[in-house]
């Protein structure tokens, strides 16, 4: 993969080209991320970059042994290893190179694809993903050996919070004692949940989200959008690639969310504080995921509503049923509060990921929407 080819970005292309050009690279660096900013694209580049003989313009060529071979994910000292698991109860505890190709496959098709994606093409989707201990020592041995091509060897680990304590100490050892031109690239969506000794032993790259102007134009792209729709699109998503596409197709079918929103809504609009409370507190006693859907979901009612108060009624994509609700509430709404309506549901959503108390973050959401809508 070309750094070209990775969406926005360009401080942390910067960095590692800069970290590649001057020979600086650590052993062992970690990339985090909130799932969708590029994490594994920027580390497919960087060692596209890395192997190739003819770099330019602060790019690999793409067509060099190395570089053709590194696409495609086929170059022998280039290891993969993400988490798996089995499709039935039992039987052997698998590891990455068994779904080698399905890896391939997924992720020359989509280098952003999230981890239940992956999930979902390995055929586990219904389980969580391990990186066990008979995957750290398959790592050892991997590393242990001499480069085949005689130059580095690398270690691309996908989603490193799954490692469980074993894999983890394993690789820590690997870590105090890293062989010879070998480095280990680790992307984490959790990093709170990897070993502090393994953090310590990092070089920790925070990826940061998508330059929105960058994501704008690549959805525009890949979903024929007006530059306006896609620009708030990309806003909603928060600069996440996943996200801004699970928004877009979400938008077409209607939300499961509907009630609690529309109470929240009009009860609101018509200042009634006892309804509001009675949202928060169901809302309050949702799972984790659950408070994170109902949020997503609130965005997008606010980006539809914003849309139809600018007239554009093609692109609300609000369906047929409830085309009257939202025509009401486009023209009883302030226009001033759509920024800060959507500020404050991704306010609340930072809350949820940091494990706040609930019914704080719902009060607080109810509260906002209260007054200033
Ligand atoms: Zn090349």
């Amino acid at each position: 993969m070309h750094f070209s080819s990775v969406t926005g970005q360009e401080g942390i292309k910067e960095q590692l080209i800069k970290m590649a050009d001057s020979g600086k690279v650590p052993h062992a660096m970690l990339f985090t991320e909130e799932p969708g900013f590029g994490a594994l694209p920027l580390v497919l580049s960087f060692v596209q970059y890395l192997s190739c003989p003819n770099k330019r313009d602060n790019d690999s060529c793409g067509t060099c042994p190395s570089c053709s071979k590194i696409s495609k994910m086929i170059h022998p000292d280039l290891h993969f290893v993400f988490p798996v698991n089995t499709a039935s109860s039992g039987g052997a505890k698998p590891v990455s190179d068994n779904f080698i190709s399905v890896w391939r496959e997924a992720v020359s098709a989509d280098p952003y694809l999230t981890e239940q994606e992956f999930y979902e093409k390995c055929g586990i989707e219904n389980k969580l993903g391990n990186i066990s201990v008979a995957e750290a020592s398959s790592i050892f041995r991997k590393l242990s050996m001499t480069a085949f091509e005689g130059g580095n060897k690398y270690m691309v680990v996908w989603l490193a919070e799954r490692m469980n304590q074993e894999a983890s100490n394993k690789l820590l050892k690997l870590m105090e004692e890293p062989p010879d031109k070998t480095f280990l690239f680790l992307v984490s969506q959790s990093p709170d949940r990897i070993l502090t000794t393994i953090l310590s032993r990092c070089r920790v790259v925070k990826v940061p989200p998508i330059e929105l102007k960058k994501l704008a134009s690549k959805v525009a792209g890949e979903f024929a959008l007006e530059e306006q729709d896609a620009a708030l699109w990309a806003r909603i998503s928060g600069g996440s690639v996943s996200r801004v596409r699970k928004v877009i197709s979400e938008s077409m079918e209607s939300s499961a969310f509907d009630t609690l929103i529309t109470s929240l809504v009009n009860s609101s609009l018509s200042k009634d504080l006892s309804r509001v409370i009675l949202v928060w507190e169901e809302l309050a006693q949702l799972s984790r995921e659950k408070q994170k859907e109902f949020c997503y979901s609130l965005l997008e009612y606010i980006r539809r509503i914003y849309i139809l108060s600018l007239g554009s009624h093609e692109l609300s994509f609000v369906p047929a049923s409830r085309e009257e609700t939202f025509r009401i509430w486009a023209s009883r709404i302030n226009p001033a509060f759509y920024e800060k309506g959507i500020e404050h549901v991704n306010a609340a959503l930072g809350d949820i990921e940091r494990n706040v108390n609930s019914k704080y973050i719902f009060a607080d959401l109810g509260n906002r929407f209260f007054l200033s809508l």
